[in-house]
């Protein structure tokens, strides 16, 4: 499953406000000291901290 192509440009971690990157189910944030991994269900992302997944 694959996002729409161009609306990754314009997501950004809630928490950080870095951008984020798809990976497999997933949108990892790449901010350094952050790393949310925030879930896609039905191809919506949900960015929503409390539903991130912390980096281990
Ligand atoms: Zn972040």
């Amino acid at each position: 499953m694959s996002l729409e192509a161009g609306l990754l440009e314009i997501l950004a971690c809630p928490a950080c406000h870095s951008p984020l990157k798809e990976e497999d189910i997933e949108l990892i944030c790449t901010g350094q000291d952050c790393g949310l991994a925030y879930p896609v269900r039905d191809g919506i992302p949900v960015l929503l901290v409390d539903e991130a997944r912390r980096p281990a």
